[in-house]
Parts: C-alpha cells; sequence; structure tokens
C-alpha cells in the first residue's frame, strides 16, 4: 500500500505571502526530489480562507488537497453562515475533508452524531473523508484508549451502514482513512513509542474489520508529533501507513523529509 503524508496547516500561516511561500518551497521541494518521494501519497491541508489559492498552484501539480473541515448542515448550499460543504469543495477539486480532528472535537464539541452527518455530506459529493480518533492523555493513563477508540469509531460503521452498496464500496476501496491522533501527542513533542502505535492500529484495523471485512485493507495513519527525526521509525512498522503532521508540515524541507520517510 502506498502510504500518504498529509500536511494539516491549521490556522496557519497568517498571510497570502507566507501561504504562496510555502506552496511554492512545497511545490519545488517535491518537483526536485520526485524519485524519492514517488512512493507514498502527499496531501495538504491549508485554511478555508486560503484553499483556492493553494489550489490554484498545486493544479497541475501531484500533491493533493483537504480541506480541515467541512459543513454538517448541507451538502450544497444553504443558509448556514461561515459553513462550506462538500459540494463546495468538490467544485473546487478538493478530494478530502478532514472530520473530527481533536481541536474540533475540544473546541467545537464535535461528536459522532455530528461527525455522521459531516461524513455522509462528504459521501453525497464523493469527497473522500479522514477521520480523525484519539484518546486523551487522562483516558491514556488510565487504560481506556481502546475503549475510547472503539466508542469514536463506531460512526465509520454507522456511516457505511447509511451508504447504498456501491457507495460504501467506493468509500471503502478509495474514500476512507483513519488517522489515530492521540490528544496527548499532538504539538506537544511527546510521541507513543512506535511499537504503541502499531498495537492501537492493529486494535483498529480489527475492529473496522468487525463492521465490514473489506476494511482490513483502509489506510490507517499516524499523528502527533511526528517530525524528521521520529518519522523513519514511524515508517517502519507495517500497520502505520503514513502520517498526519501539524508543526513540522510548516516547513516545505521537513515536510519533504517526512515524506521521503514514508517513500522508502
Ligand atoms: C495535528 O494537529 O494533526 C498534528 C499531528 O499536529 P503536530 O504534528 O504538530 O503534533
Amino acid at each position: 500500500m502506498k502510504s500518504w503524508v498529509i500536511g494539516n496547516w491549521k490556522l496557519n500561516p497568517a498571510s497570502l505571502n507566507e501561504v504562496q511561500a510555502l506552496v511554492d518551497d512545497l511545490v519545488d521541494g517535491v518537483n526536485t526530489q520526485s524519485s524519492a518521494l514517488e512512493a507514498c501519497h502527499i496531501m495538504v491541508a491549508p485554511s478555508l480562507l486560503h484553499l483556492a489559492k493553494v489550489d490554484a498552484t498545486l493544479r497541475s501539480t501531484r500533491i493533493k488537497l483537504a480541506c480541515q473541515d467541512v459543513s454538517a448542515l448541507s451538502a450544497t448550499s444553504g443558509a448556514y453562515t461561515g459553513d462550506v460543504s462538500a459540494e463546495q469543495l468538490q467544485d473546487l477539486g478538493v478530494q478530502w475533508a478532514i472530520i473530527g480532528h481533536s481541536e474540533r472535537r475540544q473546541y467545537f464539541n464535535e461528536q459522532n452524531a455530528i461527525l455522521l452527518k459531516k461524513m455522509l455530506n462528504c459521501a453525497s459529493q464523493g469527497v473522500g473523508v479522514i477521520l480523525c480518533i484519539g484518546e486523551s492523555e487522562a483516558d491514556f493513563e488510565a487504560g481506556s484508549t481502546t475503549q475510547v477508540l472503539g466508542e469514536q469509531l463506531t460512526v465509520v460503521a454507522d456511516f457505511l451502514q447509511q451508504l447504498d452498496a456501491v457507495e460504501a464500496d467506493d468509500y471503502i476501496a478509495h474514500k476512507l482513512m483513519i488517522a489515530y491522533e492521540p490528544v496527548w501527542a499532538i504539538g506537544t513533542g511527546k510521541v507513543p513509542s512506535v511499537e504503541e502505535v502499531t498495537t492501537v492500529h492493529q486494535f483498529i484495523r480489527e475492529r473496522l474489520q468487525s463492521f465490514n471485512s473489506t476494511l482490513a485493507a483502509t489506510p490507517i495513519i499516524y499523528g502527533g508529533s511526528v517530525k524528521p527525526d521520529n518519522a523513519q521509525d514511524f515508517a517502519a512498522s507495517e500497520q502505520i501507513n503514513g502520517v498526519l503532521v501539524g508543526g513540522a508540515a510548516l516547513k516545505a524541507d521537513s515536510f519533504i523529509d517526512i515524506a521521503k520517510a514514508f517513500s522508502k
């Protein structure tokens, strides 16, 4: 399976000039090192405001584009101030949406019922879903990681149940991935060991397979303080099918170094 290396730019950078500089550096880096990057998919998720600008530069490249969120209220258009719909993303050429990032869960109180609506809206427009799950530090210390992840993953079963058979097969085959991001590892510099992540990914894979056996091949990527100096270790595990990168995605060099580690 080809790995996925995805940069989540969150609410960064602050200016259009900086966004353009970052995307230009990224395109240069990917072009000059293309043979070292062949074996992974590369994707970035700029802020909503910058999607169209970044899309204009990436359109002729192999770098894919994701949105950091999508409306739960409408898949198309309507009176929903501040929202962006799956249809608008599709129209712009944005193929993927990140759904359920821990910052959305924490600051916007997003839970499974809302996430399910977002996933279904994506499905109605053919936008791929990167579903983020992860336990808090308190859950980790209490030994509740798999219980929390199990609850978060029920949305996948509910999602597939509401699609028709053809749509479900399409999502399972090409348009669904899970990002395991322990909340305590995001932006903190603390990372679980590769063995710990591998064990959690095995649990996630088994749970997905219990919903539908063909979910065995769903990419499961890791996120949380991934840097060029630890990427190689994560890339060595067959259970880790890529990474979701926050801070280290804001410098083209470090993001490309991470992608190289996953392209071997
Ligand atoms: C993230 O927010 O998805 C993330 C993984 O951030 P960081 O790499 O900065 O920990």
